[in-house]
């Protein structure tokens, strides 16, 4: 079968319909596989390396990311449930592809465990650090409505706020 993959649009800060909190996937189908192959394709374009639903306007419980230089290890998250693995935490700086241009520091969890379902709803757990373990967090926060420039403050994000909606006014 032959499918031309579709780049989606990406939603973009201060839109109200990012803050919505995204609803588990009952069955991982076709519809889902190809939801997440577009997602894919609208990341590498973009490019990012982590992408949720949720900022592509559809309100389920679904990531894609891949944090290779090469751009060769997609991987699907379904469903995901993560659990911090210490208290200890790190600075990472942080950018998101509904909030582009912007990159600040946020603390994120050192190490996670993520249990999921992959695109054929077989259930995985792995233990990870690094980039793949501040990648999820971010990610699973658009999967309850929130930004990681929630994280900064509010004169920071209000200064944000005002320049995304300037290049959303010019670009409209
Ligand atoms: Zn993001």
């Amino acid at each position: 079968v032959i499918r031309i993959m579709a780049k989606l649009p990406i939603l973009h800060f201060p839109d109200p319909r990012l803050r919505t909190k995204a609803k588990p996937v009952l069955v991982v189908d076709d519809t889902i596989r190809r939801l997440a192959n577009d997602m894919l394709e609208t990341m590498y374009d973009a490019p990012g390396v982590g992408l949720a639903a949720s900022q592509v306007n559809h309100h389920i419980r679904l990531l894609v990311i891949d944090i290779t230089e090469e751009k060769n290890q997609p991987m699907v998250f379904i469903n995901p449930v993560i659990t911090p693995l210490t208290d200890a935490t790190v600075p990472y700086e942080e950018g998101c592809l509904s909030v582009p241009s912007v990159y600040d520091f946020v603390e994120r969890y050192a190490r996670v465990s993520v249990t999921a379902l992959n695109e054929h709803g077989e259930s995985f757990t792995l233990e990870t650090e690094g980039l793949l373990a501040v990648c999820l967090q971010h990610e699973q926060d658009h999967l309850d409505g929130k930004l990681f420039v929630d994280y900064l403050s509010s004169l920071k994000r209000q200064r944000i706020k005002a320049k995304m909606l300037k290049q959303q006014k010019q670009n409209a």
